[in-house]
């Protein structure tokens, strides 16, 4: 089993503190994403996790065990890097054995746990090619082997896929979420690509400046975001923020935006004063009734939808929208909004309303 548990750990080089006070839970067997901008945190984050850096304080526990002070050779885990440094010397099979052979495991068994990581990476018929001449699919497949044969309680990796061109890496993605599916060990797993983070999460932290801003299953995240922060960073086009004054009553649906009455969903919060409407492209709608308008001042075609730019009372928004509504650049058109899918932010802190 292996839970990993990071507990108000926090990390300072010299005087800059690069991750602030954090806390999650990594379940067992879970495929988990570290997501955030570069220079958040993410990779310090997952250094702790594996052992390659010594938090500054907190705790962190494998399997139940407390292991922030245990160096990376004793925690029983996998690293896998961007760049794999694979013997370039050696063949494939010998690339993946080493990590047994170096421990001195039995040359029979070895040759056991090859056969098994090669048949489950499916590059029984490579492994006897030297690694040089390999494409890079193999060679990023060879690189997983070993770090899967000694069979870790956990793998950690630091955006694997970074070096890849766009449609390789889509591919890759999916197989190391199929190679997870099968063998089902916990991995940890850093990217700054919300769209990656969404595709292969099981569930996903959020990091800005250091901070855990969000943690929890992509779809709570996309649909709840818990900061403004979170909201611009997960969805693209971002989350829309239609700015106002105005008021929040516990218990009320409504809010006013310019004497426009728009639906939201029932508020646990009172606010008064500088607040968001957060509002998802694909949550607004054209509707020829409605008092709330603004005017089309672009539209880009995606095939089956189309993004089209609407300047509004409050500011320029972005609507998705099936590409066969009509929607021409200085068209005036109304807008109405999913009331299901707001949110509302507090301006001054960034937090959403509950
Ligand atoms: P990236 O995707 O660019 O790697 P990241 O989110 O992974 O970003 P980290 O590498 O964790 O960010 O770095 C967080 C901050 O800590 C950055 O400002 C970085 O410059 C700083 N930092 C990281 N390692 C060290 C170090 N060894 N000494 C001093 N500062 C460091």
């Amino acid at each position: 089993m292996a839970q990993i548990r990071i507990q108000n750990v926090r990390k300072d080089f010299g005087a800059f503190n690069a991750v602030k006070s954090s806390t999650f839970t990594v379940e067992d067997g879970e495929f988990f994403m570290l997501l955030g901008p570069s220079g958040c945190g993410k990779t310090t984050t997952l250094r702790m996790m594996a052992g390659l850096e010594l938090p500054t304080s907190g705790e962190i526990y494998i399997g139940g065990e407390e292991v922030g002070m245990k160096r990376a050779s004793e925690r029983d885990i996998a690293f896998v890097f961007q760049m794999f440094a694979l013997y370039p010397h050696m063949n494939v099979r010998k690339n993946i054995s080493y990590p047994l052979v170096s421990q001195g495991m039995r040359k029979a068994e070895v040759a056991m746990r090859v056969a098994e990581v090669a048949k489950i990476l499916r590059i029984e018929n490579i492994l006897d090619k030297p690694v040089g001449g390999l494409s890079g699919g193999d060679r990023q497949r060879v690189a997983l082997g070993r770090a899967i044969v000694r069979n870790p309680k956990a793998f950690f990796m630091d955006e694997p896929l970074g070096a890849l061109d766009a449609e390789f890496r889509e591919h890759m993605a999916e197989e190391l979420r199929a190679l997870h599916d099968r063998m089902g060990a916990t991995t940890v797993y850093v990217t700054h690509d919300q769209l990656e983070a969404m595709q292969m999460g099981d569930k996903i932290v959020v990091m800005n400046h250091g901070v855990v801003e969000q943690f929890g299953k992509p779809q709570q995240i996309y649909d709840w975001p818990a900061t403004k922060f979170v909201a611009k960073f997960i969805g693209s086009p971002p989350m829309n923020f239609l700015e106002f004054e105005g008021s929040v009553t516990a218990g009320s649906n409504f809010v006013s935006l310019s004497g426009h009455r728009v639906k939201v969903p029932e508020s646990r919060d009172e606010r008064l004063g500088k607040l968001a409407l957060g509002v998802r492209p694909e949550h607004i709608r054209f509707n020829d009734d409605s008092i709330y308008r603004g005017r089309v001042v672009a539209v880009e075609y995606l095939g089956t939808t189309q993004i089209v730019t609407i300047d509004t009372p409050h500011g320029e928004i972005k609507a998705r929208t099936p590409s066969n509504q009509s929607a021409r650049v200085d068209d005036l058109i109304g807008l109405d909004f999913d009331s299901r899918n707001l949110t509302i932010f507090d301006s001054a802190t960034g937090n959403a309303l509950v």
